[in-house]
């Protein structure tokens, strides 16, 4: 059985180790995240050539999702590296302060317009809610506060506002120029960090295309703004995938809210035609410890049953201690979570009338494969469009999506219940000649014996985008097939 929920890595030190990376590729990882928040240009070209060098050799595709950093606010720096603070007391963040000299009363800021965004009673989250602050008062640009959950804090930790409001562009200065490197790269997907509406996923769209990229936009939905309802369709429609950001996400709601959030979210993508990305927090505990937690295999289980597209590991590959475990981990957590009903059968989009007729053709083949007898369904692809609308319904049969284009073939790396093979068409006509090319495909990745019935669906075979119009079915080693 193959896996259909994808798995999504996050590259750092960890995985710089000799022969990490390719333990990770061969455990499942589907596609691998830079996080632009750290690292250099020159580490990250470095780090995608080597993803392409170990794919190759393994001969699995691995997507590459290009991570900007965004507007993150964070405190500056202390004198002494940490301070503790107690409950009670005042503590200043003060934009004027020298960024090195924070101490226990108060510390610099990164992010100008912050003393102009917050009211006295505005609640202020440090260090994804350990440390939590209340404004008293905001004189001269400096925020002061008084203390309500103290703790340790150090150098560089990020400020959330509780609620949300801080009014932050979603791409810095930074990230435009992380957008040359990405497109450098051909990144199959970017994501972007705390997007506030549509605009600010168009604009990286349209830096990415200025640069010859034509990378998938990631929206990592992590603001209070971006969930109320209609913004939430607005960035699900700007966007080719959503990340249910759970940690940044999580401060800004509170945790309680989470759950709700992540099905709503996850729901609406697929309703949408979109892609969706579960992230953070999933294997935490493997960080250092050499199995999960049960809450954590709970929580990869259930966002199957959510019918996430992915689910992303953060700190777990990128600095944990055992990277290439907590891979094997989701991998079994997931196999045994998509044996089981519900999230093989669909009564999604029944009562809709489809727009277009290749569309109309995706549906089809779903419906058949879900009430036949069937082994997989091949979309032979230039867009990618068939394979994408086909994952929108569940299912138990795989999905394979054959193209010539390296693009396509990157993108599908994060669709649920796909699978990217290379294949090119001949220059012809005949159907029966590329039935026979296809069958010999699978058969060559040992996807198919004598006896597989297999849906087909193709177009006209003249390489045009959008022409699928035909639904073939073929049984392996039968009539015209080998
Ligand atoms: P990050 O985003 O890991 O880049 O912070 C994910 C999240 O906030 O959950
Ligand atoms: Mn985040």
């Amino acid at each position: 059985m193959l896996r259909r929920t994808k798995i999504l890595a996050t590259l750092g030190p960890a995985t710089d180790k000799p022969g990490v990376l390719e333990e990770l590729i061969k455990a499942g990882v589907d596609v691998v995240r830079m996080n632009f928040s750290h690292g250099s240009a020159q580490d990250h070209i470095d780090r995608a050539n080597m993803i392409r060098e170990i794919s190759q050799k393994v001969g699995r595709r691995v997507g590459i999702l290009g991570d900007l950093q965004g507007p993150k606010i964070r405190i500056a720096r202390f004198k002494d590296t940490k301070v503790n603070l107690n409950e009670g007391q005042d503590f200043a963040l003060d934009i004027n302060l020298d960024p090195l000299v924070g101490d226990n009363t108060q510390v610099g800021i990164t992010y100008e317009p912050l003393a102009l965004e917050v009211v006295p009673g505005s609640r202020l989250l440090l260090d994804d809610g350990r440390i939590v602050l209340d404004v008293v008062k905001v004189e001269n640009m400096r925020v002061n506060c008084k203390v309500v959950v103290g703790g340790d804090l150090s150098n560089n930790k990020g400020i959330n506002l509780l609620g949300g409001g801080l009014s932050a562009a979603a791409l810095t200065e930074k990230d435009m120029e992380d957008i040359k490197t990405i497109a450098k790269i051909n990144c199959d997907y970017v994501a972007v960090s705390f997007p506030r509406c549509a605009e600010d996923l168009n604009l990286a769209r349209r830096l990415l295309l200025a640069e010859g990229c034509q990378a998938g936009i990631v929206a990592k939905v992590e603001r209070a703004e971006a969930i109320v309802p209609e913004m939430m369709d607005e960035i699900i429609l700007a966007s080719d995938a959503v990340m249910v950001a759970r940690g940044d996400l999580g401060v800004e709601i509170g945790d309680a809210n989470l759950p709700a959030v992540q099905k709503l979210l996850i729901n609406r993508a697929r309703e949408l035609n979109r892609i969706a990305i579960t992230a953070t927090q999933m294997m935490e505990s493997m960080i250092d410890n050499a199995i999960p937690t049960r809450a954590e295999v709970f929580d990869v289980a259930n966002a199957v049953y959510d019918g996430t597209d992915a689910i992303m590991l953060s700190a777990e590959t990128a600095s944990g201690k055992y990277p290439v475990k907590a891979v094997e981990a989701m991998d079994r957590i997931c196999m045994e979570a998509e044996k089981q009903r519900v999230v093989r059968i669909s009564d999604h989009r029944m009562n809709i009338e489809f727009e277009r007729d290749d569309e109309a053709i995706a549906m089809s083949a779903m419906y058949m494969a879900n009430h036949t007898k069937i082994k997989g369904i091949v979309a032979l692809t230039e867009s990618g469009s068939t394979p994408l609308w086909m994952s929108r319904i569940s299912s138990g049969i795989p999905i394979f999506a054959l193209s010539s284009s390296e693009e396509t073939l990157g993108r599908v790396t994060l669709f649920r219940g796909v699978f990217p093979i290379y294949h090119k068409i001949d220059e012809t006509h005949d159907h029966a000649e590329v039935n026979r090319a296809i069958v010999s495909e699978l058969r060559k990745w040992n996807l198919a014996k004598n006896g597989d019935k297999f849906i087909i669906t193709k177009g006209d075979l003249t390489g045009v985008k959008g022409g699928t119009n035909a639904l073939k079915v073929i049984v392996v080693g039968q009539g015209l097939t080998p």
